[in-house]
């Protein structure tokens, strides 16, 4: 069948897309229809045609899904942001955990998911959890000031002054600040001709402190403001205002913050708590929009590190370090790495407020610190737990590859993109380690977003006997069994500052001809994947063995 753009069919929705869009089939034809969910009968108009799939627009809901429920926002069909408040927050969460799941079968090629995953971790309330929100200024066709939001991926504002999502202490601020600016006669930004003066509103709410921070983007700077104290005081009747600053961005750009703050009123920060550690959080400052579910999120990472108190801990990707002063309170030591020089100062200072002294963090590439660190100092760089937390496109193999070097117990990995977190554990499941559990985690809801923190641990076969301590009892008095595997393992580290499993030592006594039991540590069948002892550990184990007179 050919199919014609701007003509209309009526479908079925079988399936979501990986932005949320729902997918309905003309024959075997699939179109990506925005604003419906599995199981809605709508008719759509083609509104663009690609070899093997296309894009449509409803045009009339005929029978809507079970699983549909009313848009709290009125705006939420036009504006960029929500894609799925048509949907029932349930089955949001089922459609992130299928979304996660699908990736890992496909990319990743791992098996028997289910067992290890479990329903992705739903927020108590999905709606006004952003503490952070930047509104454009703009005209509306009366030429009255409005805020809002761009449509998606255009720069027209969507006029929306009560937004579903966002901390609701903004619907007091907006009102406020259109009344200054039409009393005062400023003219918002155009970005056409590059005249006007405010940009963008910024606000930002601590959860725990309930401190507010109001930061108003200018093409221009404070004095720019007639009469800032009418502003002030109004800003300040509201309970909670505890600073009111200026960002200058006077560039042709669309990039909402320039780089200079100008104090107008108060603190130019707020204060906020995740857990039990307290951040500093200024207009520029990095920090999770959604703390609560940061804190849940964070949480089950600190739970799968398993810390006991004794471990080192690399958290890679570290941004203001909000995973390792997490996971400082119960870790020995823990090294923070992230490319951003502004956001480790923000760790440093961080730690400093907390009174954190088991941290320490370092500027540059995650695929560059590392490997270098470890060179320079094995015995105290070593790792017990490798935390990941990479933006979208996902960790280097550069830097995957020094993570199986280093041969951490365990390696966590945040995500925040499932397809780059599958094609990285397929890496990481090929050299040594093997997944253990997975926690999608939602973040934001409405949104086709989803989170992931994954548990791996080095690979110790399962379907090898472990008989460790058995046979080091059993053959006590054979001569080529003069030192324990804990014997070997203490040497191997002093010496070396290396850590080998019962898995490395069993392979190079065997290479050496040392008897370790017939089955112990083999792979039942053929294909199974078993992690080989690399060059350096292995010449470690050697000299171990030469060390103990067992060769
Ligand atoms: N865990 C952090 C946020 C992680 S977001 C927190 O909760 O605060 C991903 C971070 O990776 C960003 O801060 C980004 O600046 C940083 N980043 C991007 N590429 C990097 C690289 N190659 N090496 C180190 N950090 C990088």
């Amino acid at each position: 069948m050919e199919i014609k753009k701007n003509q209309e069919y009526e479908v079925e929705i079988e399936d979501f897309g990986s932005d949320g869009s729902g997918i309905g089939k003309i024959g075997t034809f699939p179109l990506f229809i925005k604003d419906t969910v599995i199981g809605d009968k709508v008719s759509v108009k083609v509104i663009k045609v690609k070899k093997n799939y296309g894009y449509g627009r409803m045009m009339k809901l005929l029978v809507p899904s079970p699983d549909r429920v009313p848009a709290l926002c009125s705006v939420a069909r036009q504006c960029g942001g929500c894609t799925l408040q048509h949907l029932n927050y349930e089955k949001q969460l089922e459609y992130k955990y299928q979304k996660v799941k699908n990736c890992l079968m496909r990319i990743g090629g791992l098996k028997d998911i289910e067992e290890k995953m479990k329903m992705t971790l739903g927020m108590e309330e999905p709606f006004y959890y952003r503490n952070k929100a930047q509104y454009p200024v703009g005209k509306n066709k009366e030429g009255q000031i409005v805020t809002g939001f761009y449509a998606g991926r255009t720069h027209s504002i969507v006029e929306n002054d009560h937004c579903c999502i966002q901390a609701k202490e903004n619907d007091v601020i907006l009102p406020v600040i259109k009344a200054y600016m039409k009393k005062n006669h400023i003219e918002p930004y155009d970005e056409k001709n590059h005249r006007g003066l405010v940009r963008h509103i910024l606000t930002r709410v601590g959860f725990t402190t309930g401190e507010i921070m109001v930061c108003l983007v200018l093409n221009g700077s404070k004095k720019d403001l007639p009469n800032p104290n009418e502003l002030i005081d109004a800003l300040t009747k509201i309970k909670g205002m505890t600073s009111i600053v200026v960002n200058q961005n006077r560039e042709k750009t669309n990039k909402i913050l320039g780089k200079k703050i100008e104090t107008l009123w108060g603190q130019d920060y707020i204060e906020d708590y995740i857990g039990n550690v307290k951040y500093q959080i200024g207009p520029l400052s990095f920090y999770q929009v959604n703390p609560t579910q940061t804190k849940v999120l964070y949480g089950k990472a600190l739970d799968f590190a398993g810390l006991t108190g004794n471990e080192i801990v690399w958290d890679l990707y570290c941004g203001i370090g909000t995973i390792s002063l997490f996971l400082a309170q119960k870790a020995k030591q823990v090294y923070g790495v992230e490319i951003v020089p502004e956001a480790i100062e923000d760790a440093r200072k961080n730690a400093a407020i907390n009174g954190i002294e088991n941290v320490e963090f370092f500027v540059g590439k995650a695929e560059e610190v590392l490997p270098e660190k470890y060179k320079e100092s094995r015995e105290t760089m070593s790792a017990d737990v490798i935390v990941v937390d990479p933006p979208r496109k996902g960790c280097e193999e550069s830097l995957l590859d020094t993570i199986v070097k280093m041969s951490p117990e365990k390696v966590v990995y945040v995500s925040c993109d499932p397809a780059t977190l599958a094609r990285d554990l397929k890496y990481l499941c090929g050299n040594g380690y093997d997944v253990k559990k997975i926690q999608p985690v939602d973040m934001f809801g409405m949104s086709g977003h989803v989170e992931t923190v994954v548990l791996l641990s080095q690979q110790k076969p399962d379907d090898t006997i472990e008989i460790d301590l058995d046979l080091d009892e059993l053959d006590a008095t054979s001569a080529e069994l003069k030192a324990t595997y804990q014997e070997i393992k203490d040497y191997v580290l002093k010496e070396f500052g290396l850590k080998v499993s019962n898995l490395y030592i069993s392979q190079i006594k065997r290479k050496c001809g040392i008897e370790v039991g017939e089955n112990y540590n083999l792979p039942k069948s053929e294909n199974s994947k078993v992690p080989q002892c690399p060059k350096e550990k292995e010449d470690a184990i050697r000299a171990a063995l030469k060390y103990f007179a067992m060769i």
